[in-house]
C-alpha cells in the first residue's frame, strides 16, 4: 500500500480563509507543487467533497522566478524546491500546512500579490543607465573577488521570503524591506551604477529605508539564495552615512 500524508492548506479569499485538507499519495521526489497539481487533477478534499482547485502561482519550477513562495509548515519558502519526503521525516508528522504569505496582499488560496516588491525595485533604481545606441568597446575590468560578490546579489529572485520573515515589514511600517537595500548594494558595486549611486541611496534615505531595519537577521535565514542580506544592510548603511555627510558640504543632487 501507498504511504500517504495530508496537506492542510489555508485558502480562500481577502477576509474570507479557511483550512481545508488533502489526502495525497507519495510519489518519489515528490515536492509541493507536484502534489499541489495532484489535488488539481482530483480536487476532492478529506470531508469527500469535490471543491474549486487549489490556486497558487509557479513559473520556472527551480528556483529561479521567486514565483511559487508561500508558507510551508510555517516557513516562507519556494514551493518548487520544498520535496515532501524530507519535510514529513524532519517534522515527524503526516501532516504538511501550506498559508499563502501575510506581508502581501492575498489574491486567493496561496496566491499572493508581490507588485510591492517590484515598486521598489523601481524606486531605488534598481539597474544600470546604459546607453545601447553605439558600441562604446568593452566596460572597465571587474575584480575576480567583486564578480563573486556581484554575482551571489544577482541571484536575488524577488520571492519575498525575506520581507515575509521580517519583523519590521507590517502594517505599521513603511520598510521596503532588505532585497531592494542589497540590490542598491549590486548596482553601487558595478563600475557603471557607480556613477548613479548617490541617487539609489537618496532614495533610501527616508522612513521606508535602511533605518527601519531593526537588525534581526530573520532575512538572512530565510533567503532561498543565502543572499548575505544583513551584510548588504551593513555595507548600504555605510554608503548611506557617508552620503549623508557629503550631502552637508553640497548642494543637493537632481533626481
Ligand atoms: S533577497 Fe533572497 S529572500 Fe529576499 S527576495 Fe531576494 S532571493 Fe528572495
Ligand atoms: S535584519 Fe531584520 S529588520 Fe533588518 S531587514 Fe533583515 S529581518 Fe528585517
Amino acid at each position: 500500500m501507498s504511504k500517504q500524508f495530508t496537506l492542510k492548506i489555508y485558502r480562500g479569499q481577502p477576509g474570507k480563509q479557511y483550512w481545508e485538507e488533502f489526502r495525497l499519495d507519495l510519489k518519489p521526489a515528490m515536492n509541493v507543487i507536484s502534489a499541489l497539481m495532484d489535488i488539481r487533477r482530483d480536487p476532492v478534499n478529506t470531508q469527500n467533497q469535490r471543491v474549486e482547485p487549489v490556486v497558487w502561482e509557479d513559473g520556472c519550477l527551480e528556483e529561479v522566478c521567486g514565483s511559487c513562495s508561500m508558507l510551508v509548515n510555517g516557513r516562507p519558502r519556494q514551493a518548487c524546491t520544498a520535496l515532501i519526503a524530507p519535510i514529513l521525516e524532519e517534522s515527524k508528522s503526516k501532516v504538511i500546512t501550506l498559508a499563502p504569505f501575510t506581508k502581501f496582499p492575498l489574491v486567493r488560496d496561496l496566491m499572493v500579490d508581490r507588485t510591492r516588491m517590484f515598486e521598489n525595485l523601481k524606486k531605488v533604481q534598481a539597474w544600470i543607465e546604459g546607453d545601447s545606441s553605439h558600441d562604446r568597446g568593452p566596460g572597465p575590468s571587474v575584480s575576480q573577488a567583486k564578480q563573486e560578490v556581484m554575482y551571489t546579489l544577482s541571484t536575488c529572485m524577488t520571492c519575498g521570503c525575506c520581507s515575509e520573515s521580517c519583523p519590521q515589514v507590517n502594517n505599521e511600517s513603511e520598510f521596503m524591506g532588505p532585497a531592494p537595500i542589497s540590490q542598491v548594494r549590486l548596482f553601487n558595486t558595478h563600475p557603471t551604477g557607480k556613477n548613479t549611486a548617490s541617487k539609489r541611496l537618496h532614495k533610501l534615505m527616508g522612513a521606508d529605508g535602511i533605518s527601519s531595519c531593526g537588525n534581526a537577521q530573520n532575512c538572512y535565514e530565510v533567503c532561498p539564495k543565502n543572499i548575505p542580506l544583513t551584510e548588504s544592510i551593513s555595507a548600504i548603511g555605510r554608503q548611506v552615512t557617508i552620503q549623508a555627510v557629503k550631502d552637508l558640504f553640497s548642494f543637493p543632487e537632481e533626481d
